[in-house]
């Protein structure tokens, strides 16, 4: 089950499990999707993989269990585990190979 992390590890903005603009990558690293565009250009900088959006749990229970009240979103906040120099590098050596190459 997806952790639902709570913001983007870069930029630090608020993602709310309902928000469109989340991104996640194999591993659930989650970042907003400005920063996946403008800056790591679809490459994690904690894996080297790509990024895909993240699915909405629904609010609703629409079956028995399954909802974010019954199953909620992770609260810890995530921050890089890299600086962003070290990240740029990283993103510059990879961006231009796609994800299923790399
Ligand atoms: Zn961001
Ligand atoms: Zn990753």
């Amino acid at each position: 089950m997806l952790q639902l992390r709570p913001n983007c590890e870069y930029c630090d903005k608020d993602l709310p499990p309902q928000a469109a603009d989340a991104r996640i990558c194999s591993y659930e690293c989650t970042f907003c999707a400005g920063c996946v565009e403008t800056v790591l250009h679809n490459v994690c900088p904690n894996c080297g993989g790509g990024f895909v959006p993240r699915p909405i749990r629904p609010a609703a229970e629409r079956r028995p269990g399954l909802c974010l009240a019954t199953r909620p979103a992770s609260m810890a906040r995530v921050h890089l585990s890299y600086d962003k120099p070290a990240i740029a590098a990283f993103v510059e050596a990879l961006r231009d190979i796609p994800p299923e190459k790399r």
